[in-house]
């Protein structure tokens, strides 16, 4: 085998090891702070989430090309990097084990990103628009904040049982603030 090829044998060997190291820091780094979270919080309302739609590819097809293509193909890099999937898998897993609630709301219904917490109005918006502003009522805060208190509101009326999240129903569905709400805010 000549030298070259010797050379190059030793630099993916390298690479592939320095890959193994970056996966097992990221599971060791995501079972931390899942038991951590979990060790918190008795009510843990998130988003269902459909990796397989977030990374899909913005390429498109001939007849209808794409658009923002290589943005798309950046943001696949990103969420793929975090692994949300296997975040989100070992935190339910954790705060079924801490005796903990785990609660998913349907993204496509009740859409948190594009309705106002306060009001429960639906405000429309770009993944661009970082802010949330109501039209309805007024209220703005940040889109992220916006949206897990949506999820965390339509998360305690399903609590309490009442059913009117993601029906459309302009209400909020629950007043009572809670330990989980108070530790949000
Ligand atoms: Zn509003």
């Amino acid at each position: 085998m000549d030298k070259r090829s010797s050379r190059r044998r030793k630099a993916v060997q390298r690479l592939s090891r320095a890959r193994a190291k970056t996966a097992r820091r990221r599971l060791d780094w995501v079972h931390q702070q899942t038991a951590k979270l979990a060790s918190g919080f008795a009510l843990v309302a998130t988003e269902q989430l459909r990796i397989a739609n977030i990374t899909r590819s913005a390429a498109g097809t001939l007849e209808v090309p794409g658009q923002r293509v290589a943005q798309k193909a950046g943001l696949n890099r990103e969420v793929l990097d975090t692994a949300p999937a296997l975040f989100t898998s070992l935190f339910r897993l954790k705060v079924m084990e801490t005796g903990g609630e785990w609660v998913e709301a349907p993204t496509r219904k009740l859409k948190p990103s594009q309705r106002c917490p306060a009001c429960w109005a639906l405000a429309k918006k770009s993944l661009s628009d970082r802010i949330h502003v109501c039209a309805d009522c007024g209220h703005n805060e940040p889109r992220d904040l916006a949206s897990a208190r949506v999820v965390l509101k339509w998360a305690l009326g399903t609590h309490l049982g009442q059913e009117l999240a993601g029906t459309g129903v302009r209400e909020r569905p629950c007043e009572t603030p809670s330990l989980a709400q108070q530790r949000l805010e």
